[in-house]
């Protein structure tokens, strides 16, 4: 992997340790991989837990930085329920998770809305971890890389106008809490695939991109996935509820 390219494993907590138990858990986690220094390392508890969590962080002086799940394009206003980029900066977070599949099948996201998500997160200096992925009748139909381009398409533009500030997370859906992990060599190519997306924007784009992977990320598949070419870290689900898993998950970063 390019030495531009330092390695960053995110857990994404999902719907999950959002109360009593994030600040353990983040506690857990910083202390867990605090030697680990290769990699960057991202937890994205619910919004709830984002406050109590850059508290808990702060204090064990922990590098450890802080992703929201989602976050509403509009600034400020009548939009009820909805939390804005503001409001998870001041509550301690420097990245947001967009686009990911759930969002995306459950709650009507569109290539649009997360384009302008990731246009406004990017505004307000928050660090987007843009989600992209193909499902397993895409996969079947042959449509991957069409869907993908897609996607990748949808927010080109905007990543390009800070390059190495945003971060894509490639997750073929069908792998995403399934226990079936893509094979690396698989993923590779998609990342490749993207990253010569990014290299039509700019070399420099293509460059500093990391481009993650997600889905069934475990701690006996991370180091096969972890070493190839344009694989640049995870984005981990249920594996990032366990700190000593997540770390395994960590330490196979190189
Ligand atoms: P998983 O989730 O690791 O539980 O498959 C990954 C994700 O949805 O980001």
């Amino acid at each position: 992997r390019a030495a531009s390219r330092r390695p960053l494993i995110a857990g994404n907590w999902k719907m999950n340790a959002g109360g009593q138990d994030a600040c353990p858990l983040s506690a857990a986690v910083a202390k867990a991989t605090r030697e680990l220094t290769r990699a960057e390392v991202v937890v994205a508890p619910p919004f709830t837990a984002i406050a109590a969590v850059a508290h808990e962080l702060a204090e064990a002086k922990s590098e450890v930085g802080i992703a929201a799940q989602n976050m509403s394009a509009e600034v400020s206003g009548a939009f009820t329920g909805e939390v804005s980029s503001g409001m998870l900066k001041d509550a301690g977070a420097t990245w947001v998770i967009l686009g990911h599949s759930e969002r995306r099948q459950l709650f009507a996201e569109t290539d649009e809305s997360v384009a302008r998500k990731v246009a406004s997160a990017m505004a307000a200096e928050l660090r987007p971890i843009v989600c992209v992925g193909e499902t397993l009748e895409q996969r079947e139909a042959g449509e991957t890389l069409a869907v993908v381009e897609r996607q990748v398409r949808a927010v080109l533009d905007e990543l390009a106008k800070q390059p190495g500030f945003g971060v894509i997370a490639y997750e073929p859906v069908w792998a995403i809490g399934t226990g079936k992990v893509a094979r690396a060599e698989d993923a590779q190519e998609v990342h490749a695939f993207i990253r010569g997306l990014l290299a039509k924007a700019s070399e420099d784009l293509a460059g500093v991109t990391r481009i993650l992977y997600g889905g069934s990320v475990k701690a006996d598949n991370a180091e096969a996935l972890l070493a190839q070419d344009d694989i640049d870290g995870a984005l981990v689900g249920g594996a990032s509820l366990d700190a000593a898993g997540f770390a395994k998950i960590v330490d196979a970063a190189h």
